[in-house]
């Protein structure tokens, strides 16, 4: 048996194709809502915001998508990524199951975002754009876009959710540095955010404020500026998968398939990618792979929300999309894992869970950083808060699979590193961590404020 521990492509296995999961799935995909009609959007409100390509790739039933060489380009700057064999926190929790880990964590901006945000700023260029905006939580998804950005030539305003941007200042100074302006939100500079001061001067902000500035400053800039969006929607997910093509190659090479595919959920891009390419072998290839989705119990969409239409972002100027929504209204506590803290989850992603292909399941605070020590201590790298919810559920099915003797093949995505998050680990490593109650009267609240959309067959 051979003892590898890390599974490695070359540069000529870097994938050529995204695959769009929406070829394959059996379920009819739901509409795109118009704001303030509640009718479907046509191409011409979504262009005030996206380029044409990006459009046409949302709407997309093509089942592969030619990844443009100027996006493989710079994709070989940290692609292919490797995947580990965990030997030594298999070793660690005394466990049968054979733990592998995706580690997306070695991109330039430490997350799997930069795999979107090439391709978003290439579509951009190529259709004369000039200028970007942008939300970002725990500034991951900004650092990704403005690495992006200026490989392309573009101008790029990122809306920082508040909470964030007091506890990663350096997050902010990595967006500058590659040349972007960054901004604490809610802000003044747009007429949503001044009107949340007013009210709230303290608001920590939410994912749902700052995308409603970034749209705001996109939608009235007169054609200026476009908008740019890190999860959610399906070409995001669908530019994701060349995680799961390569992981899928190199548990080839492991000479193994994976039981379970678990993956932190947030807007669900970086677990759609992942597990998509897998989730095809389960429609397509006649494999019975598990899925399971892992969410904060604080933002509890998947676990506790409901299946149903919703605005993307609080102000209700993005479209209204069919998923697991706790309310957009609904603010979320300020946990650490500001990546996790959304009020929705991707259409798509919602709508394999309500059908029963992907579980999901909600991790509490605590739990989860007790995983990510655990495992910053056995493989050496300090996962991202977000991820560690990914490790937290990994770890606990290594731990089933070590009660039942069983040998089981566990594959989990590592989608970032935590180097920019120190003070969420000394907060837990000096016991000042907590968990949060799951927010009911909150949630309850923002579910009055669903749109009345009649259902369409
Ligand atoms: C943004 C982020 C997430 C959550 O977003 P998804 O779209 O659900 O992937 C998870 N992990 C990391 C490291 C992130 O930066």
């Amino acid at each position: 048996m051979s003892d590898q521990t890390r599974f490695l492509l070359n540069e000529t296995d870097l994938p050529k194709y995204w695959y769009n999961v929406m070829a394959d799935s059996p379920l009819p995909p739901t509409p795109v809502l118009h704001p303030a009609t509640l009718e479907p959007v046509t191409p011409d409100f979504l262009s005030v915001l996206f380029p044409m390509e990006l459009i046409l790739q949302e709407i997309s039933a093509e089942r592969y998508i030619e990844i443009p060489e100027p996006v493989r380009e710079i994709y070989k700057l940290y692609r292919p990524t490797p995947l580990h064999r965990a030997r030594r926190l298999e070793q660690a929790l005394g466990t049968p199951a054979h733990i592998y880990y995706k580690n997306e964590s070695v991109s330039p901006a430490g997350s799997h975002k930069p795999n979107t945000a090439i391709a978003q700023a290439f579509y951009n260029k190529a259709a004369g754009t000039k200028s970007l905006t942008t939300e970002t939580g725990a500034g991951q998804w900004g650092s990704a876009l403005a690495l992006a950005c200026n490989f392309f030539g573009l101008d790029l305003e990122v809306y920082m959710v508040r909470v964030s941007y007091d506890q990663k200042p350096y997050r902010r100074i990595m967006m500058e540095t590659y040349g972007a302006q960054v901004y604490a939100s809610p802000t003044e500079r747009t007429q949503f955010g001044r009107s949340l001061r007013a009210k709230d001067p303290e608001s920590p902000g939410s994912l749902g404020i700052a995308i409603s500035e970034a749209v705001e400053v996109a939608a009235t800039s007169g054609g200026a500026k476009k908008y740019s969006l890190g999860s959610v929607l399906n070409h995001v997910l669908m530019h994701q998968t060349v995680i799961g093509e390569e992981a899928l190659k190199q548990m080839d090479l492991a000479g193994e398939y994976p039981d379970v595919v678990i993956g932190c959920v947030g807007g669900g891009s970086n677990y759609a990618g992942l597990a998509y390419p897998f989730l095809r072998q389960n429609l397509k290839g006649g494999k019975h792979t598990r899925f399971v989705a892992v969410e904060p119990t604080a933002t509890p969409s998947l676990t506790k929300g409901v299946y149903a239409f919703d605005f993307g972002d609080t102000a209700k100027m993005a479209p209204i999309v069919k998923m697991y929504t706790l309310g957009h209204s609904f603010v979320p506590p300020s946990i650490h894992a500001g990546g996790l803290r959304y009020h929705g989850m991707a259409p798509s992603l919602s709508a394999f869970c309500d059908a029963g292909y992907i579980d999901a399941i909600a991790v509490p605070q605590v739990a989860t950083f007790e995983a990510a020590v655990a495992f910053a201590r056995a493989e050496g790298i300090l996962p991202a808060p977000e991820s560690a919810h990914a490790i937290r559920a990994a770890i606990d099915e290594a731990l089933d699979a070590k009660a039942k003797g069983e040998k089981r093949v566990i594959l989990f995505n590592l989608s970032g590193h935590g180097h920019f998050d120190m003070g969420a680990y000394q907060a837990f490593l000096r016991g000042q961590l907590e968990d949060y109650a799951y927010p009911a009267e909150a949630v309850k609240e923002a579910m009055k404020e669903l749109p009345q959309v009649v259902a369409k067959s």
